[in-house]
């Protein structure tokens, strides 16, 4: 693999007209921040915040922070404040976000698609118990995410998680965030292509380089070799999606601009070949055209996805070839869109024979004790490892074929399945106003209560309808594209007071049929109402469905 660590000199500039109002495009000569992000990006490179918390934060304490660090570049490293407690969904609307600050961090611990064998489960669950009062989600991005985590406590985790070959770095940011890889990568038997050792040089590549960590803003990477498109490409900033070339055999289509929020847009596919070994190049070109034309004046517009929008994939292909590239890209035909993206729940014959057993929580959450238990489980059955999923699930690898019932049957002993009802299977949840400083409704524990409601009215539901919960309009459990997304936000009960709730959005889906969900009005719903909601749409469904018709049809 060429080394990539410093970007390529740019070729001549493709003629890019200069808007009339600065955006911040460095590339265009703008590069005054424009904003208070951008002056404190600008002030320090936030990577090297790291060693003041080894040095100073972690041991003089929470108050000792300076704030630029505390609300800036800490998320550099995965550590944002969590929401103090005793603030309700109203709070979040009429105080600032740091007047919401707790002393305790929410810490994200990045995978990106590795496999966590058993000393990696046992760290990250033993971090869990003796540094975060035992939480630990799995995120729809590949993550381990804590809570209550004491500034103190910092570096004697990083420590034990470095050791397991895990990182903390740019998992959140104006930086490349956790990549999603396909969580059978190398062992499945319809696999097109393993796109690990690419994933792996993107990270080397991307991690801990001053080249990018200062981005507009988020940065989020999938690939996937797999047919089933199971990293949920579309709504990822850059995607790396398997493919075969009629010539040239397997390799990677390239997509770009997708994304959720307050504008969802789905990723734009250049239709284009590359080989793996030329992924990680790629992935470059595209992270420095963020860099050096994304938008930097209003956050708001700071995602590739505008750009892309505003160019169109053409000029976008032009940019990257000429100017990042310098080479052209070889066309083909995008790759066929699945039905469905594949979540790899259940159990599953390798390629090698062995097989693997993709497992679920409750929309995500599980704890310390649970990962401590799996990472025995995974040694007892000498079975290679665990990868987490882009649906808040996990799949164990290299299970013995003789063994795959009795490892199912311990999976359930300790509060995972492989045997989930269609409701916990498709179900997730963003983490809500528990501990996340935006969130307007609850999520988590909402969402445990609907899924187990659902199983009692629909105990024989014969078709996955997914649910996706999120506290509030930024879509971190992808509200557009569930079957049923709900958006948090405070709605009028029947006796006019404000309550918690939710905007509904009807028939969103990834895979062949991918789109939006429709937003109609009428439809918000309190959260007290929501299994009778939830009830009603299913029941229509039910009595109006034709044979074969899903619900996004
Ligand atoms: Fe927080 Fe909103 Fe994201 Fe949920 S969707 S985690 S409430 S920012």
């Amino acid at each position: 693999m060429p080394d990539l660590r410093f970007k390529p000199e740019p070729a001549q500039h493709t003629e890019i007209p200069r808007p009339k109002r600065a955006e911040g495009q460095w590339a265009l000569g703008y590069t005054e921040p424009l904003n208070k992000n951008e002056q404190s990006k600008k002030d320090d490179d936030p990577l090297n915040v790291r060693d003041r918390i080894l040095y100073t934060y972690s041991k003089r304490g929470f108050d000792s922070i300076d704030p630029a660090d505390l609300r800036g570049r800490f998320r550099w490293m995965g550590l944002y404040t969590q929401r103090a407690p005793g603030f309700d969904g109203g709070k979040t609307a009429q105080l600032e976000e740091e007047e919401l600050d707790d002393r305790f961090f929410m810490m994200r611990v990045r995978t990106d698609g590795q496999v966590l064998d058993a000393a990696a489960l046992r760290a990250l669950g033993e971090c869990s118990t003796e540094f975060a009062r035992n939480t630990a989600d799995i995120t729809d991005r590949n993550n381990i995410q804590y809570h209550w985590i004491d500034v103190v406590d910092v570096p004697a985790i990083w420590e034990r998680l470095e050791g397991a070959g895990l990182t903390t770095v740019e998992a959140c940011g104006d930086s490349p965030r956790p990549f999603l890889g396909s969580p059978v990568a190398g062992i499945a038997k319809d696999e097109i292509i393993d796109g690990s050792p690419a994933l792996e040089e993107i990270k080397r590549l991307a991690l801990n380089n001053p080249e990018f960590s200062n981005l507009p803003r988020k940065f989020k990477t999938a690939l996937t070799g797999h047919p089933s498109h199971d990293v949920a490409p579309e709504v990822n900033d850059v995607s790396f999606v398997g493919t075969i070339h009629p010539e040239h055999g397997p390799g990677f289509d390239l997509w770009v601009g997708g994304g959720l929020s307050t504008n969802p847009m789905l990723a734009q596919k250049l239709g284009v070949w590359i080989p793996l070994d030329q992924v990680a190049e790629a992935w470059a070109g595209v992270a420095g055209i963020f860099r050096d034309y994304g938008y930097r004046r209003l956050r708001s517009k700071a995602r590739l996805k505008f750009l892309v929008a505003d160019w169109g994939k053409e000029k976008f292909r032009e940019v990257l070839e000429k100017e990042y590239l310098g080479h052209p890209l070889v066309d083909c035909p995008s790759p066929a869109t699945p039905l469905a993206q594949g979540d790899h729940v259940g159990v599953h014959e390798q390629k090698d024979g062995k097989f693997f057993i993709g497992a679920t929580p409750v929309v995500g959450r599980i704890d310390g004790t649970t990962l401590t238990a799996l990472g025995d489980l995974v040694e007892r059955y000498g079975a290679v490892g665990a990868r987490l999923t882009a649906y808040q699930k996990l799949v164990v690898i290299g299970v013995d074929g003789a063994d795959t019932e009795a490892f199912a049957d311990d999976l359930e002993k300790i509060g995972l399945t492989a045997r989930p009802s269609n409701w916990r299977r498709t179900a997730m949840a963003c983490t809500g106003i528990e501990f996340c400083k935006l969130a307007i409704v609850d999520t988590k524990e909402r969402a445990r209560r609907l899924v187990g409601e659902l199983e009692k009215r629909f105990p024989d539901l014969d078709t996955a309808i997914s649910i996706n919960v999120n506290g509030c309009p930024n879509a971190c459990a992808r509200t557009q594209v569930a079957d049923i997304g709900l958006k948090g936000m405070l709605v009028l009960d029947g006796s006019g007071n404000q309550v918690e709730g939710f905007q509904v959005h009807l028939g969103g889906a990834l895979g062949l049929r991918a789109g939006f969900g429709r937003k109609l009005r009428a439809h918000k719903v309190t959260s007290a109402g929501l299994d009778d909601y939830v009830t009603n749409v299913v029941t229509a469904y039910l009595a109006d469905r034709t044979d074969g018709e899903d619900f996004a049809t």
